[in-house]
């Protein structure tokens, strides 16, 4: 809060009135004034200038206003951006600790080059040319040598929409790889097999019910952005529902906290569909004309009159078995809250919000079909595409176009896309330790981008020991704003900036809106504003931090000097022919040419489209988007269109398109974007690629089943996909203030269980997993359900070296012991502890057991469909031995590859129809020409 004359309470407006203000107005960011809080009782004056930008510490793009002081030039704080559409000012912790990540005394400064074995930790200081220089000569031979499937870039937090595809296209390479497998494709699958599109956009403020399943409040997708909708529904009066093992925030903030069994979440949601089925509480009209039931009618139902009340009877018939008390024993959730759950969902019809995120989907074998189960209540009570139901993402982002759009690439690379998923959602990224050791592949060059495989991913001991063999990886530089566990393994540590010092453009559903957000360099921006000319953003970063925007431009242009390769032309200037387009020059064009009502809006203010965004930081592109699937083809899209006689589908003009919408009572409709172009109950995707059981919504049982477990030898349950609001996988390492909030992950344990096992709170357990243990502290907590144990996956962060490697707030010091035959331990030397440096704070850590770094023992399990980790354990529980030390890790990754080969042989391996390696229709990341999909050699 500040006091401000001439300011008032709406974001973005001036006023004459004199009282407290939540955000400066517009029309004062020049030259805000606020009391310096160090100087009180005095009234000392502080002016700032306020540059917006957008915070890079989750997937929400939130808006920030950097706060930089007149006198010092510094940054002194980072607040909410009122402009921006998605976050509208507010933020979580996360966003104003980005000071903490600018200011960090541990932050790398310099290009740094290994001397030495890798993982070995000797480092030196190099220069940008000379890592310029080398990696352009090794993706250039690649090029030349034609080995399109040894460049990769293996991203963890994308923060961008499109970038670095285009730069990929224009190199050629199928190299592009991500964290989503280890993520959220499970529920991506479930909802791109509905709705073609791969997420829910959910109209919570408009909501009358919300069933949610994880921790949305803290943790969702799009966490602050959904969290201050949710609740602001709730205030409206809509009711919540959460369904998770665990009392999360969100279900402490809930009208109804159901806490299943782990893995038996799809049973508990068929059990409300057959609820509303039975008591015929659905949306029949919705139903009739959205559903593609015609289409399981005649490939499941044959024998039957293809009418809709015969549908009715049929999918009556297929939940019925699912009935209140069926669930209450499978799942463990009393039958009447079941039954009035349902009848609350329906109640609230066409506002139902819902969603899955990670959580169900993420944890368990057979995950995707949660998502499958939970969309069905959707379309049953016809919440999708209404206020206050659910969209389809795809309606609710903006993606612009840049100024040069590369072909698709012609090959496939199948390290990232082996043919045993092929309807895996996302890259296999997780396997790629595995698939290299069964010398399946070999990477030339390897970029990971704000990434930590080997503390992130499960199985992180599979990662290292590949990462160290030059005969696998060739050369590997990490860009990172922060050291991490996989930098120390790498070639090269390259650092890249934080939120407030990089350009980026984000946009993401978080409302019944399109919006796009800009991230740009503060320091830079204002330099610029000044008149002063910069060639490069590192010019106005601390030491020599890079942007990788600017890093991909002069890597590429090294990569094809000469144009030769046809590279270059993607990176020369739409304004200045033949000369390398800057990064001021890329946004400009997107802002002038690509973002509609862009340039009018900024004409208004008489600024150009780009200085707009560097003023404004945000822009609302459209508003109140519902009905999208209802809205008639044109003429001009009907010319030449056929319509497919049993189907009804409106076929493109060109074969192999995808079709452009459907008949519906007679009219040419858009639909959605799925084969049969309208909700697919009934996949035939799923009986064309070999999995004719699930081409329903249904119940998989999850390798982590509680019938399966000895609870009286100690088995359980370990849920460990949960995030903590404060902190960010790898990136909050930096942030002094998160650690501070939180800093340690106990084993959650339901009090009759610590009970059993002789527990107390603080006491050390031993956890064994398939291939290993760990040892954590007890927490006994009415927070989990019993016979289910959590700890979150944010801790145990750790170095090898005192003074160098993952930031001292957040780490600790590590003995790793390669033991032989794939055996390690990591065994904690030192906590987290007081050190000194130029940020005093670092003296008064407090803080000493820095968390367990489970991931480490848990071997991979990618579900045969969707690809998916699945994330949760079938553990034992024990107490701690006498040797054991708290932080242990033992694991042994020749059993990991063992598990790994298991779960390989679940597979039905492409190709499927036409000799295809995916469905054409399937969405994919940074996506080749349709005939890199053929299957040649068989
Ligand atoms: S939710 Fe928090 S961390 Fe994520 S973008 Fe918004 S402010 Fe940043």
């Amino acid at each position: 809060m500040s006091e401000n004359k001439d300011s008032n309470n709406e974001p973005g407006q001036s006023s004459s009135k004199s009282r407290l203000s939540s955000y400066p107005p517009l029309d004062r960011w020049d030259d805000w004034v606020e009391y310096d809080a160090k100087s009180w009782p005095k009234k000392v004056e502080r002016h700032y200038s306020l540059v917006p930008t957008t915070c890079f510490n989750c997937e929400a793009a939130c808006g920030l206003l950097a706060y930089v002081d007149q006198d010092t030039g510094e940054i002194q704080k980072l607040e909410g951006n009122p402009l921006h559409p998605g976050s509208r000012g507010r933020n979580c912790a996360k966003g104003p600790a980005t000071i903490n990540q600018i200011h960090d005394p541990e932050r790398i400064l310099f290009p740094l080059k290994r001397v030495g074995a890798r993982g070995e930790g000797q480092w030196e200081r190099t220069t940008w040319d000379e890592v310029l220089d080398t990696f352009a000569t090794k993706v250039r031979n690649a090029l030349i040598e034609n080995r399109r499937d040894e460049v990769v870039y293996h991203v963890g937090r994308p923060g961008h929409d499109g970038y670095i595809d285009r730069v990929l296209q224009a190199w050629g390479v199928d190299g592009h790889n991500s964290h989503t497998n280890i993520c959220s494709s499970g529920a991506r699958v479930g909802y791109a097999l509905w709705q073609g599109a791969d997420r829910p956009s959910p109209d919570y403020a408009n909501a009358q019910f919300i069933l949610l399943l994880s921790s949305h409040l803290e943790t969702g997708h799009y966490f602050n952005p959904h969290a201050q909708r949710i609740i602001e529904g709730k205030m409206a009066g809509a009711k919540i529902a959460v369904i998770d093992p665990r009392l999360s925030n969100t279900a402490s903030a809930a009208n109804y906290w159901l806490s299943p069994w782990p893995g038996t979440e799809a049973a508990l949601l068929l059990a409300m569909a057959a609820v509303i089925l039975k008591e015929d509480t659905f949306d029949r009209e919705f139903v009739r004309r959205w559903v593609n039931w015609e289409e399981f009618m005649r490939e499941e139902r044959p024998s039957l009159p293809c009418s809709f009340e015969a549908f009715i009877d049929a999918i009556k018939d297929l939940y019925s078995e699912y009935t209140p008390e069926y669930a209450a024993l499978e799942c463990g959730v009393k039958a009447e809250t079941i039954v009035e759950v349902a009848r609350e969902i329906a109640r609230a019809g066409s506002r139902f919000a819902s969603h899955v995120w990670r959580s169900a989907a993420s944890g368990n074998l057979g995950g995707w079909q949660v998502a499958r189960a939970l969309y069905l209540l959707n379309a049953l009570t016809g919440s999708i595409g209404t206020e206050g139901g659910v969209s389809p993402n795809v309606w609710n982002k903006f993606v612009a176009t840049p100024f040069s759009k590369p072909a698709p690439q012609k090959v496939w690379n199948e390290t990232l896309w082996p043919r045993e998923y092929p309807l895996a959602h996302h890259e296999m990224s997780f396997l790629l330790p595995h698939l290299l050791k069964d010398g399946r592949g070999h990477l030339a060059a390897y970029f990971t981008r704000v990434y930590n495989p080997v503390w992130t991913n499960p199985d992180g001991m599979s990662w290292v020991e590949v990462l160290r063999n030059e005969s696998m990886i060739e050369l590997h530089a990490a860009l990172t704003p922060v050291w991490s566990e996989t930098a120390w393994f790498a070639d090269y540590v390259l650092p890249m900036g934080v939120g407030a010092e990089r350009h980026d453009i984000m946009s993401q559903e978080t409302h019944s809106a399109q919006w796009i957000s800009f991230r740009q360099p503060v320091q830079r921006v204002l330099r610029e504003r000044k008149g002063e000319h910069i060639d490069f953003t590192y010019e106005t970063n601390p030491g020599e931090v890079w942007e990788e925007d600017e890093f991909w431009i002069e890597l590429s242009w090294r990569i094809d000097p000469t144009g030769e390769l046809g590279v270059r032309r993607h990176f020369e200037s739409p304004y200045r022919k033949g000369k390398k387009v800057t990064i001021n020059e890329y946004y400009r064009w997107i802002f002038e040419n690509s973002v509609p009502g862009l340039p009018e809006k900024a004409k208004k203010a008489d600024l150009s489209p780009l200085e707009f965004m560097r003023r404004n930081g945000a822009f609302a592109v459209k508003t109140n988007i519902y009905d999208q699937h209802e809205s008639r083809l044109t003429d001009f899209e009907l010319e030449g269109t056929r319509v497919d006689d049993q189907s009804r589908v409106v076929k493109p003009t060109a074969t192999g398109e995808q079709n452009i919408g459907v008949m519906i009572d007679g009219q040419p409709i858009r639909g959605f974007n799925t084969p049969s172009r309208k909700l697919e109950f009934y996949s035939k995707t799923m009986a064309d690629w070999k999995w004719p059981e699930h081409t329903l919504p249904a119940y998989i049982r999850s390798h982590v089943n509680w019938r399966d477990l000895d609870q009286s030898a100690g088995d359980y349950i370990l849920v460990p996909t949960f995030r903590l609001p404060t902190l960010i996988h790898t990136r909050s390492g930096n942030a002094k203030w998160l650690y501070e909030i939180s800093h340690t992950n106990p084993l959650w344990v339901n009090p009759k269980d610590a009970s059993k096992l002789g527990f107390k709170t603080g006491d050390l357990a031993r956890v064994s997993t398939e291939i290993g243990y760990f040892v954590v502290r007890v927490w006994a907590t009415e927070g989990i359900r019993p016979g289910v144990v959590a700890c979150s996956h944010h801790l145990g962060r750790w170095r090898l070296k005192n003074d160098q490697g993952t930031d001292r707030w957040a780490s600790a010091l590590v003995d790793l012991d390669e033991m032989g035959d794939g055996r390690w331990r990591l065994r904690q030397l030192e906590g987290v502890k007081p050190f000194k440096s130029d940020d005093p704070d670092s003296e008064r850590i407090f803080w000493q057991e820095g968390g367990v770094h489970q991931n480490l023992t848990f071997p991979v399990h990618p579900d045969p469909v969707s690809g998916m980790h699945c994330w949760h354990q079938r553990v034992r529980v024990e107490r701690a031995q006498s040797d054991d030390k708290y932080g242990d890790v033992v694991v042994d990754t020749k059993a990991s590859h063992e598990v790994y080969r298991k779960w390989l042989e679940m597979t039905r391996p492409a190709p499927g129809p036409g000799g295809l390696r995916r469905p054409r229709w399937f969405s994919r990341p940074v996506r080749p020409v349709d005939d890199a999909y053929l299957i040649t050699d068989e």
